[in-house]
């Protein structure tokens, strides 16, 4: 099913790893000292991180439906 949302780490990551710990697809992983990164091709969109993510480092995107 095509994905109508795509989340991204924009900024302002704080580096805690809860977003990492909550995906259920294991599509996030931490650059070190820099960010944490969404692997789109994983993510299933579920939101999951874009929740949990205390700093608000995460932005939900919405993008046109893929074939
Ligand atoms: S939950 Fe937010 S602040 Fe924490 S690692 Fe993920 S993107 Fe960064
Ligand atoms: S939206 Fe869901 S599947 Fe995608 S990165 Fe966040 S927790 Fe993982």
């Amino acid at each position: 099913m095509a994905k109508k949302v795509r989340y991204r780490v924009a900024g302002g990551c704080a580096l805690c790893m809860t977003c990492i710990y909550q995906c259920p697809v294991n599509a996030i992983s931490l650059i070190e000292d820099v960010s944490a990164v969404i692997d789109q091709e994983k993510c299933i969109g579920c939101g999951s991180c874009y929740n949990a993510c205390q700093p608000e480092a995460i932005v939900q995107e919405k993008i046109e439906e893929e074939a």
